[in-house]
């Protein structure tokens, strides 16, 4: 595909791990035959693996990796900063070509890759997998995933494609869009529709984990979801203004009846369980809409506290991969 004289196409394979000792060496072997199938495409194609803070010996695997590999970079996180940050860390690194986001536990199949790259080189910029199968997933996750996708799409004012997680090819300037963003609170399946550009999908069947097990749990979930959803929708401190004034209706039509029974029947001091009834139902309302307001304080806070996003411990670079000042300035 590449013409004879053209430098090759770069792309920068992204890919975060925390404690992925045992799938980190199962997966690079299929990179590498998929590298070396794009090198005959005319790709020039490159691993960086950002190893988030592992505990498990995952760093030392990845240096024995690189070590054999010169295709291969390394970027080592300070400590675990969580996927969406590492991924960010990657991605900032990738200065020259386009870049493809890759779980390290084999769930996204590697072997795709070169249909992203064909899309890419017909022009799209953002090239992302939409599952139509996961294997080994829980129904309870299957089933709270969906209806996540769902939700958001119906809250968020740019796209979130349903069942679409981070396996993508970014183009140059999808990645230069990306690194104009420096969000804490970072939903990354809503910033890559907030950048826009030309959108493809490709379905693709999820495969279940090598190895190892999801570090995603029920909490790490939900407190995800509400990232999603309080990152890119304010419609939940709308819901607290219309829960109040649904209530406040209430209240004048009970007030009414009240005041109605008083006139006609006298008022004998009664009704102590209604009123306990009242009072607990709008000192609960009031503190849920207290709570969701403290979501949106609570990231306000810590967006004005413009820490840097992650601090990097080491790297190892291939080629012009790694950048040689790691640390890229918040604006
Ligand atoms: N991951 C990460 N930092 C974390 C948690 C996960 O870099 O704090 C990586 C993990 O190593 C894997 C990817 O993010 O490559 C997806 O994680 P996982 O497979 O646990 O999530 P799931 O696929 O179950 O949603
Ligand atoms: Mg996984």
């Amino acid at each position: 595909m590449n013409r004879a004289g053209t430098p090759p196409d770069r792309l920068t394979i992204v890919i975060a791990a925390f404690d992925e000792v045992r799938a980190v060496p199962a997966l690079q072997p299929r990179l590498a035959a998929v590298m070396d199938q794009l090198a005959g495409e005319g790709v020039d194609a490159r691993v960086l693996y950002v190893d988030d803070g592992s505990g498990d010996g995952t760093w030392e695997v990845l240096r024995s990796i690189a070590e054999a590999d010169p295709r291969v970079a390394l970027l080592r996180l300070s400590r675990n900063f969580g996927k969406e940050i590492a991924l960010t860390a990657g991605l900032d690194q990738v200065t020259e070509g386009a870049a493809m986001i890759l779980d390290a536990d084999g769930q996204d199949p590697p072997e795709l890759i070169p249909r992203f790259v064909a899309h890419w080189r017909d022009g799209y910029d953002d090239v992302h997998g939409t599952r139509i199968s996961r294997a080994g997933e829980s129904w309870a996750k299957k089933a709270t995933a969906h209806a996540f996708y769902r939700v958001i799409q119906r809250l968020a004012k740019t796209p979130v494609p349903t069942d679409t997680g981070d396996y993508r090819l970014l183009s140059p300037r999808a990645l230069d869009a990306l690194r104009q963003i420096r969000e804490r609170h970072r939903f990354m399946k809503g910033l890559f529709g907030w950048i826009g550009f030309n959108r493809i999908a490709i379905p693709y069947e999820r495969h279940a984990r090598i190895a190892g097990r999801s570090k995603f749990g029920f909490w790490r979930l939900w407190n995800f979801a509400i990232d999603g959803v309080t990152s890119f929708s304010t419609a939940p401190l709308r819901l607290a203004t219309y829960v109040g004034l649904l209530t406040a209706c209430a209240a004048f039509v009970f007030a009414l009846w009240v005041i109605g029974k008083a006139m006609l029947y006298g008022d004998p001091v009664a009704g102590w369980p209604t009123m306990m009834a009242v009072i607990l139902f709008l000192g609960s309302v009031q503190l849920v809409a207290l709570g969701v307001i403290g979501e949106y304080l609570g990231r306000l806070y810590e967006e004005s506290k413009q820490r840097p996003l992650y601090l990097v411990r080491e790297t190892r670079a291939a080629g012009a991969v790694v950048r040689a000042s790691p640390m890229p300035r918040d604006p």
